[in-house]
């Protein structure tokens, strides 16, 4: 259904807003800039899954991206895939975008060659500035690419938190502290406390974990599997893994002493079956003092992520990446959200992107549309008068963010 007045005049006083974009994979800028782009690198993020589900091989993937390949011929390979993708949510912010900044109304047989152009030329130094601040108003956008050299105030590190701790190999050298001399779970932890220290004086305002399904910490069982590890007599710690658990804990309750957020992703990717968001129950127990800011609503277990929310008050809810999984999904768990959580709680936008910067618009887009029509139909209902609306809005895109990760402007 077209968009009402009402909704209409709501988007456009969120466009007015300064937000926060709260989840990103960005890179510095000069890792795009640096990249030979075309209508492809609006298909190398999320897109990818459903070019593969459609039935493209991984081999025809690949080679959309290599440039000794026409890009005529690379068209005539993702023309039939795209007409089977093309009305998903992910696809629309890869069309919301080319139609914002490239100037053409459809990605098609007709458009991908001055789409191409058009990007080549966009693909400059100042294209972060002309996209997220410029056009999305964007004031800092919490990404995560493995660095805190990120080169710009728009943008702000999250990082991983490490927690391969399998092998004896990834045990004794830790991607977080790869000069660390391991010889103790204590040596370990030192690693990690340094690796924590270090990334907050380098700006980083949280670390991102999975909702994996964790064992109750030991430091018995650690210090044994840590062991086993060491003196050969196991290659591979099983899952679940009592080392990386008790890691865990540890890292979580120093990383949250240092005031960083604990990000955690929930839900949807791969065998989701191991990232339902009830996982984090009994961490979000032993850690009241702690800050969570739970990723993707959960989905398709958003009515747990929901309640996450309304029981446990060391959580926030983040709807980033969730606009893009499905707009329909996103209003029905919104408008459920309003009801169910206090409003301090909630987190409007994160894109989720990586190389296609554009998309973050397309995916912003998305989300004022649904903010939009939740808060319109309250208004309708009499239950709130557009000012408060508004106020509502501005909470979930600039304040509720900025008070979680205590950001200073
Ligand atoms: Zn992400």
């Amino acid at each position: 259904m077209a968009l009402t007045d009402l909704e209409k005049g709501l988007i456009a006083a969120m466009e007015e807003f300064e937000i926060i974009d709260c989840h990103e994979h960005l890179g510095p800028e000069k890792r795009r800039t640096d990249t030979t782009v075309d209508v492809f690198t609006l298909f190398s993020h999320y897109t990818r899954g459903d070019l593969s589900v459609a039935g493209m091989s991984e081999q025809v993937y690949q080679s959309l991206f290599n440039q000794d390949i026409p890009l005529e011929r690379r068209w005539q390979l993702f023309a039939p895939f795209w007409e089977q993708i093309r009305w998903g949510s992910y696809a629309r912010a890869a069309l919301l975008a080319a139609q914002k900044f490239y100037n053409v109304d459809d990605i098609n047989d007709k458009t991908y060659q001055s789409l191409s152009a058009a990007m080549k030329k966009m693909n400059v130094p100042g294209i972060y500035e002309q996209v997220l601040r410029k056009t999305c108003n964007i004031r800092t956008a919490l990404t995560q690419c493995g660095s805190t050299e990120l080169g710009s105030p728009l943008l702000t590190p999250v990082m991983p938190m490490v927690y391969d701790l399998e092998t004896w190999h990834a045990v004794s050298q830790p991607g977080l502290a790869p000069a660390a001399n391991i010889r103790s779970v204590d040596d370990y932890l030192d690693a990690v406390r340094n690796y924590v220290v270090r990334v907050k004086s380098e700006g980083a305002v949280g670390l991102k974990m999975m909702s994996n399904p964790y064992a109750a910490p030991s430091r018995e069982q650690a210090i044994s599997a840590f062991e086993r590890l060491h003196s050969g007599t196991e290659s591979r710690l099983p899952v679940p893994n009592p080392l990386r658990d008790y890691i865990v804990d540890e890292t979580i309750a120093f990383a949250s002493k240092q005031d960083l957020v604990i990000a955690v992703h929930t839900g949807y990717w791969g065998d989701f079956r191991t990232l339902d968001p009830l996982h984090t129950i009994p961490i979000l127990q032993r850690h009241p003092n702690a800050r969570f800011d739970i990723y993707h609503l959960g989905y398709p277990w958003m009515r747990e992520a929901i309640m996450l929310g309304k029981g446990f008050a060391n959580v926030w809810l983040n709807l980033c990446w969730t606009h893009i999984i499905s707009q329909r999904f996103v209003m029905i768990a919104l408008d459920e959200a309003i009801d169910v959580i206090p409003m301090n709680k909630l987190l409007a936008f994160g894109g989720d992107y990586g190389l296609p910067v554009e998309k973050v618009y397309g995916h912003l887009v998305m989300a004022r549309e649904d903010v939009a029509r939740v808060l319109a139909r309250r208004i309708q209902d009499n239950q709130m008068t557009e000012s408060q609306a508004l106020t509502l809005a501005h909470k979930w895109f600039w304040d509720n963010p900025k008070a979680l990760y205590r950001l200073e402007f």
